[in-house]
């Protein structure tokens, strides 16, 4: 008998060579093996109409072939002809053995084509297909309906095609311990969602009669990859918030009674009041805090930071602020330093760059609690910073502040601090429903008052003067502007020769005219950067041209231009990144995406969104249709989304249901203990090699 967690070593006939093919498609146990589904299934029991056939589809397809030509020498020589089904016509193309075929085939004979359907032209073709002559309707329904699995050269090679991967997955699948294919759900569960149970799923999916089998299976397979990710989330934080008792902060304190009223420099929008109470409750709670701030770029998070870092420092702890690069960090440095300027506070600044005496001092204070903020990098939760009684740990724009690196700061203090995660880039709901199901999530979903729209237009880098005669207008009435560089890692010379060629190009242009124009970029010295951000910032330079370093946080509110060259290459989310550094002063703001003339569709429709809406959440949510959801939320290595058959962006429906239902289950019964769920718990058991159950339970 196998279980799920054999290794496939052990499966009966399976001989190292085959083993260690499917070990590079990283199946290592069994149970990777029957759940390593066909990516598409090749129904040949259908005759589809040649007039409904639809692009980039797999479909059979009958009539009479005329037309036929052979085209073209040499190399370029073709045969090409027309199947007309009595509807309509299609194009049908051989590049290989046209001669040969050209002589079999036959005016007078109705032939079954199978292929691909691609697009040509306005017309429709099918390349090679499959040729057979057509024996009337009967003979087709032994053709069948079959998977097609994902498959390497070299499995081919090695009689590990299609058909044989079928046919190892179904045999397996009969010798598993019956055991293990209990159904875990339970019965009024499955009632409800009317599917069919995990074993009939399992097995249909490799072997399905037609269409409605497959969609069947699929069904309840995705389920249950929802279901057991979200399953093991929720646990995850139900355990942590009862084993991890942090400092429990009681009152608001002296600090916050003393800046809210008096030193508040505008009043807060709704959302940022409710969520600074859903801090503040969590703070009391005594229970860890593990918040995730979602707020569109500008909403004013900081600010909603700093009134949480307040009330721990008002209850005698301290806080922490970290942000993910330099000029970030120095940001929020200075901009809390300004707020907090009449508090009898002592705020510090760390990061890499700090060096010698100063480093020494900062260390000192911070472990004999005389400093009270420290706001840096990653540098300050390097092992050698030692805290006085760190209570609250704030992380700026990093939604992928993972659970590692949260348990790392949970070392810093007797009691772990509680962690406030902010990200401008909004995640879809569902996707931080996967992803952060272990994380409570604030949203501010309201912009502060008055701000402007900011006008969005895609134009093409040969209008590029008149952009430039704006863009001086602009200046002449007390504006600045950004113009953005694309910064792509295996590129990096060619495009940091472009930004400099581009700094070339507009400081020549608009030295002219007076105004000061500098660059800013990833290889620059940190001292250099801080220079160059400095003077832009206090307005002495007036255009800034940068990599994507200004992606994240930077805010000068009198800047009111953001130029994106070659903006196709980047994604959905970060343009919206890049475009909220400006609308964030009283000037009507503008963004500007220059692109090539020539790109493609799919760059074209991303720069319609970007002209279209400014909300955040839309934006990510076209954003996952685009590139998926692992892209969006910079996790496709990291694995931590395994989700085969499910899609975030295109099973909602059914991630909202399992979203239901494990919260009822471990609502009522967090031990899974009662009878009802004693299969579930039994299952659960079984896959711990997979989910880390053992770790959480
Ligand atoms: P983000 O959420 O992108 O981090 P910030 O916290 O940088 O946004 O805030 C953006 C700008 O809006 C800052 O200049 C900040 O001072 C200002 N701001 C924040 N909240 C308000 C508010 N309630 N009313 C007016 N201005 C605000
Ligand atoms: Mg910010």
């Amino acid at each position: 008998m196998l279980e799920l967690h054999s290794f496939i070593e052990d499966i009966p006939g399976l001989d190292s060579t085959k083993v260690s093919l499917l070990q590079k498609q990283k199946i290592f146990r069994v149970y990777d093996l029957i759940t390593y589904y066909p990516y598409k299934y090749i129904d040949k029991t259908q005759i589809h109409s040649i007039g409904l056939l639809q692009e980039n589809t797999w479909v059979q397809v009958k009539g009479k072939i005329n037309n036929i030509q052979l085209i073209g020498q040499g190399r370029t020589k073709r045969l090409t002809a027309t199947l007309f089904d009595g509807q309509g016509n299609l194009s049908l193309v051989w590049f290989q053995m046209a001669e040969r075929i050209q002589k079999y085939l036959n005016p007078e004979t109705t032939y079954v084509c199978f292929g691909k359907v691609l697009p040509y032209g306005f017309q429709l073709q099918m390349a090679h297909p499959e040729l057979s002559v057509f024996k009337g309707d009967d003979s087709l329904k032994n053709l069948g309906f079959h998977p097609i699995y994902p498959t390497s050269e070299s499995m081919k090679h090695k009689k590990l095609d299609s058909k044989a991967l079928q046919s190892l997955i179904s045999e397996t699948l009969k010798q598993i311990n019956p055991e293990v294919f209990i159904e875990f759900l339970p019965k009024s569960i499955l009632d409800d969602l009317n599917c069919m149970s995990w074993k009939q799923a399992i097995w249909y999916v490799h072997n399905p009669r037609d269409e409605r089998d497959v969609a069947a299976s699929q069904h309840r397979l995705k389920f249950n990859e929802f279901f057991l990710l979200q399953m093991q989330m929720k646990r995850l934080k139900q355990t942590k918030k009862t084993l991890k008792h942090a400092q429990k902060i009681s009152s608001r304190g002296a600090l916050f009674d003393l800046f809210y009223p008096n030193m508040l420099p505008f009043s807060l929008t709704e959302a940022q009041k409710r969520v600074v109470k859903e801090i503040f409750n969590d703070l009391n709670s005594s229970q860890q805090m593990n918040r995730l701030l979602q707020g569109d770029v500008g909403s004013g998070k900081t600010i909603v930071a700093f009134l949480a870092m307040l009330i721990a420092n008002g209850n005698g702890f301290q806080t922490c602020l970290m942000a993910p690069t330099e000029i970030l960090a120095k940001q929020h440095a200075a901009s809390l330093t300004e707020l907090a300027r009449d508090l009898p506070i002592q705020i510090d600044f760390l990061s890499g760059s700090v060096k010698g005496k100063e480093r020494t001092r900062i260390l000192t204070d911070l472990a004999s609690g005389k400093t009270n903020i420290i706001i840096g990098t990653h540098a300050v939760i390097e092992e050698k910073v030692v805290f006085h009684n760190l209570a609250l740990v704030v992380v700026d724009e990093q939604h992928r502040f993972g659970v590692a690196q949260r348990a790392a700061l949970w070392a810093k203090a007797d009691k772990p601090p509680h962690i406030l995660i902010m990200s401008a880039t909004p995640i879809p709901r569902t996707l931080a429903m996967t992803l952060y199901g272990d994380l409570d999530v604030s949203i501010i979903d309201e912009l502060p008052k008055g701000r402007k729209e900011i006008k969005t237009k895609h134009i093409f880098d040969n209008k590029k003067n008149e952009l430039f005669h704006f863009l001086k207008n602009e200046l002449d009435l007390g504006a600045q502007a950004y113009i953005v560089y694309p910064l792509i890692e295996e590129s990096e010379k060619i495009d940091l020769k472009n930004l400099q060629e581009g700094y070339l190009q507009v400081s020549k242009i608009f030295a002219a005219f007076g105004y000061r124009v500098v660059m800013v970029h990833g290889k620059m010295k940190a001292d250099e950067k801080n220079k160059v951000m400095e003077d832009f910032s206090t307005g002495q330079a007036h255009i800034l041209l940068a990599t994507t370093v200004i992606e994240v946080g930077v805010n000068v509110p009198n800047a009111s231009i953001m130029v994106i060259e070659n903006a196709d290459r980047f994604g959905l989310s970060q343009l919206h990144q890049l475009r909220g550094r400006v609308g964030r002063g009283n000037k009507q703001s503008y963004c500007f995406l220059l692109t090539a003339y020539n790109i493609s569709a799919d760059a074209k429709n991303r720069m319609k969104v970007m002209t279209e809406t400014s909300n955040g959440f839309v934006i990510a949510e076209e954003d996952m249709k685009f590139r998926g959801p692992g892209d969006v939320a910079g996790t496709r290595q990291s694995g931590d989304i395994n989700l085969k058959l499910a899609s975030i962006a295109s099973d909602q429906n059914i991630l909202m249901k399992s979203n239901d239902i494990t919260d009822s289950i471990l609502g009522s019964d967090p031990d899974l203990n009662h009878e009802n769920h004693l299969s579930l718990k039994k299952f659960l058991h079984f896959m711990k090699f997979g989910f880390h159950w053992e770790l959480i339970s």
